[in-house]
């Protein structure tokens, strides 16, 4: 096998990136009009890298730029491509995103910036061989479901841990703060379940978390069962870009793409209301039985949820780690508005006294 887009004829050739049936029922009509899908690899200096039916295309961004930050084109996203002849060649546009990865950037400016999109699973990487933070993790999910990705959490290093026993109460203590999401411990080091995560792993997956948690081990590893394959993808490329392409958009032996971008790494919450509910699904579950459907779950009569707090149900921890992550989500979304509030004044100041006296003339002719 020389190309991924000549070993098998039936195939799409870009199946090994994430192409399915309903890509193709979403580019169809662009198709009709002569247009090249592909894959974004990433995007820098008003150009994109992106893998198409022709081989690896460098294109020109300007179309997909827009003025609001999450909705500019970024890696993982279906490009709409001129035909091979333009010079430059331009992205038209991008199909709509299932899913998107958005960071809420550091600065007081409290503005999202999109990291990657169509990303089916996002694997939490948690050390074993540090004390577990279940509030980290859940933070982490929280992040995930908010995209839209599923989660699922993989504790590395279990060859660090003394015995199977240890393993397998440390992976139910994660399941408790994990509802709904499967939870595998693996070792890079020895290969072990490394496979089933593979086998997991279909379509388009994102590795998180901490810093030194096992991530580029697990990276190397999902990769390294058939380099072959790998090189496979380089071969690909004839322009010299295969570390581009190899670097950001990984294609997995065992069938589907990894996304590798630097700032998904360290990513933030944004916005993520939704995200956190679902970690606590139990909860929120709990909070339908409350008397009162405003139940602050305080002190009120009748509150399910510390029923369940007494009874020993809901772990108090829960509970807490639930209320901090609303707070942090809260304290976010009010800077958002004021950010917005704040845009408003300066877009009413520059239209200055000429816009307001257009403004008032018009309000003349309508009073
Ligand atoms: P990243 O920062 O999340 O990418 O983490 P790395 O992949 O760089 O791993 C951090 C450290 O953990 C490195 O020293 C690895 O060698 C070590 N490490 C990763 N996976 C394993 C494993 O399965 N077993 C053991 N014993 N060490 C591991
Ligand atoms: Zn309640």
């Amino acid at each position: 096998m020389n190309s991924p887009f000549s070993t098998e004829i039936s195939r799409h050739p870009l199946a090994d990136f994430g192409w399915d049936d309903d890509w193709a029922a979403a580019f169809a009509p662009y198709a009709a009009q002569g247009f090249v899908p592909g894959r974004v690899v990433r995007v820098d200096r008003g150009q994109c890298d992106l893998v198409t039916p022709e081989g690896p295309v460098r294109a020109d961004t300007e179309f997909v730029t827009p003025h609001d930050p999450l909705r500019v084109i970024c890696t993982g996203d279906w490009a709409v491509v001129d035909p091979e002849g333009g010079d430059p060649r331009y992205v038209r546009t991008y199909l709509p995103r299932r899913t998107s990865f958005v960071r809420s950037t550091s600065s007081k400016r409290s503005e999202g910036q999109i990291l990657a999109a169509n990303v089916d699973h996002a694997v939490i990487a948690v050390s074993l061989a540090a004390e577990l933070d279940l509030g980290r993790i859940e933070r982490f999910l929280a992040l995930a479901w908010e995209s839209g990705a599923q989660p699922v959490v993989v504790l590395t290093k279990a060859d660090l841990v003394p015995d199977a026993a240890t393993v397998a109460h440390l992976v139910s203590d994660v399941e408790t703060a994990a509802p709904g999401v499967d939870v595998l411990a693996v070792s890079a080091e020895e290969g072990h379940g490394i496979d089933v995560l593979g086998a997991l792993l279909d379509g388009t997956s994102v590795l998180l978390g901490q810093s030194g948690a096992g991530k580029s081990t697990l990276a190397n590893a999902l990769l390294g069962a058939d380099v072959m394959h790998v090189h496979a993808v380089r071969d690909v490329d004839g322009k010299g870009r295969h570390t581009t392409t190899t670097r950001n958009l990984l294609v997995l032996p065992s069938g589907g793409v990894l996304i590798d971008t630097p700032g998904l790494r360290g990513v933030g919450l944004f916005d993520a209301e939704a995200g956190v509910g679902q970690v606590f699904s139990e909860i929120e579950a709990l909070a339908e039985g409350c008397r009162f459907h405003d139940c602050a779950h305080d002190a009120e009569p009748g509150c399910a949820v510390l029923a369940a707090l007494d009874d020993g149900t809901l772990p108090p921890r829960r509970l807490d780690s639930y209320r901090k992550l609303l707070r942090e989500n809260q304290r976010l979304a009010a800077r958002t508005d004021a950010r917005l509030r704040d845009e408003m004044r300066r877009v009413w100041k520059a239209r200055g006294a000429e816009g307001r006296a257009a403004m008032e003339a018009k309000r003349g002719r309508l009073g």
